[in-house]
């Protein structure tokens, strides 16, 4: 069996193609620049490297693109279309529809569709990347899995904001989260590897990316998670604010002018790292700044462990302890000097970082506490491709999601 994942961006497709008898990646694409000049698709069979540059109007000639490339003769991967058994979708937005991944239908797309006002950039793009495949391969089944599918198990304490009733009634105004699936890979896999029964085990799971979350795993379970409505809440991120009084907005407006949209264009693009450091979104070169001696670099590196150690610690809180606190993403998997600097301290919480474990094992699963350490630390690289992928293999093939 031959799954295809894909990641539609508005001008972009991202796609993997996993043979799951034995979860081989077999090709890796991007066609990039959809319906802008200077279309292009760029893919990865083994040490084959495909190229073409082609004016792409729309997503549906994306993909047939993709295809064209997945089965190019000497470059591709595939000898016909049929062997693609089925496509898995990274969806954005399920609001508060999906709990799961699902078989798409006419009703799974119009609840993608009724979910754009929570997700207007992503979720139109989502759509026209499954509607694309609808088009060009009409009788493979699309899945569609969803970034906030995880968190639908939080309860109201945790997903309600303090505004009145009415907005969450009448416009499902609440926190969603996202990197869902990524939550939910990594507290699984850490379970699996430290050999815990997953339904007693509880875990902080920190996704320390360029866009970065942290949730409260209880019992398999997302019981919080740091981003809220938008991606913008939580920690701050490569070019996002974080959490922030909302005051900020009308404070901003009113003394620069600005629209509401033009200041929460500047708090998801030009804040975070970017902003308060001026140097770079990039975590390696605010790393570098602060080592030799910038004050703002400094700084800048200081609010981002604050910020995750606060989570850390509420979200011990909110579970009545922790066992596991797990890294992954960019940041997570490969910065050993910010790990030591988040978990400072925490041996109050009975976790505690062996340091020369912590520089041996980067970018590998690995513990990284010491061995008397209550509280496990752990590297687990995250990989929501393979999530996509085994979900669109279970729901195909008629089995329980794992
Ligand atoms: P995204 O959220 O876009 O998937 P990533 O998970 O790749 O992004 O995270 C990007 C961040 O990870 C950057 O801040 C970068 O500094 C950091 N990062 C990525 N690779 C490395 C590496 N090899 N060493 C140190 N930091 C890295």
């Amino acid at each position: 069996m031959n799954i295809l994942i894909l990641n539609a961006g508005s001008s972009s497709l991202k796609y993997q193609l996993i043979n799951m008898d034995g979860e081989q990646l077999l090709a890796k694409g991007l066609c990039e620049r959809i319906g802008i000049e200077g279309g292009k698709i760029t893919q990865r069979v083994g040490d084959k490297t495909y190229v073409k540059e082609q004016f792409m109007k729309s997503h549906t000639e994306g993909i047939e693109l993709m295809l064209e490339a997945l089965l190019d003769g000497d470059k591709g991967a595939l000898k016909n279309m049929d062997d693609i058994n089925a496509v898995g979708h990274r969806v954005l937005h399920g609001g508060e529809a999906f709990t799961a991944s699902v078989l798409i239908n006419e009703e799974v797309k119009d609840a993608i569709r009724a979910n754009i006002p929570l997700g207007p950039l992503h979720n139109p793009a989502n759509l026209m990347g499954i509607e694309a495949c609808e088009k060009v391969m009409p009788s493979t089944p699309n899945v569609a899995v969803f970034d906030t599918a995880f968190h639908q198990t939080m309860p109201p304490k945790a997903y309600l904001y303090g505004v009145p009733m009415e907005y969450y009634d009448r416009l499902k105004l609440r926190r969603y989260g996202f990197h869902g699936t990524s939550h939910r890979y990594v507290s699984k896999r850490a379970c699996e590897f430290l050999g815990l029964d997953r339904s007693k085990t509880k875990v902080i799971t920190c996704h320390l990316g360029n866009g970065s979350s942290m949730a409260a795993v209880d019992g398999g379970k997302c019981v919080d998670t740091s981003m809220g409505l938008t991606p913008l809440e939580g920690v701050i991120m490569g070019t996002r604010s974080g959490n922030l009084d909302p005051a900020v907005v009308q404070f901003i407006a009113n003394n620069d002018n600005m629209t509401v949209d033009q200041v929460l264009d500047m708090l998801n693009k030009k804040s975070g790292l970017m902003g308060l450091s001026g140097i770079s979104s990039d975590m390696r070169d605010i790393d570098e700044a602060a080592d030799s001696g910038n004050e703002r670099a400094i700084v800048t590196r200081d609010i981002l462990v604050a910020g995750i150690r606060k989570y850390i610690g509420s979200y011990a809180a909110v579970m009545g302890g922790v066992d596991v606190i797990v890294f992954t993403a960019g940041i997570g998997e490969n910065n050993e000097t910010l790990r030591p600097r988040i978990m400072e301290g925490f041996e109050y919480l009975g976790a505690k970082l062996d340091q020369e474990k912590n520089l041996k094992f980067n970018r590998k699963e690995a513990i990284i506490s010491t061995d008397d350490s209550k509280v496990k630390v752990v590297i687990i690289p995250t990989d929501e491709e393979i999530v996509i992928a085994r979900d669109t293999l279970a729901i195909i093939t008629g089995k329980e999601c794992e």
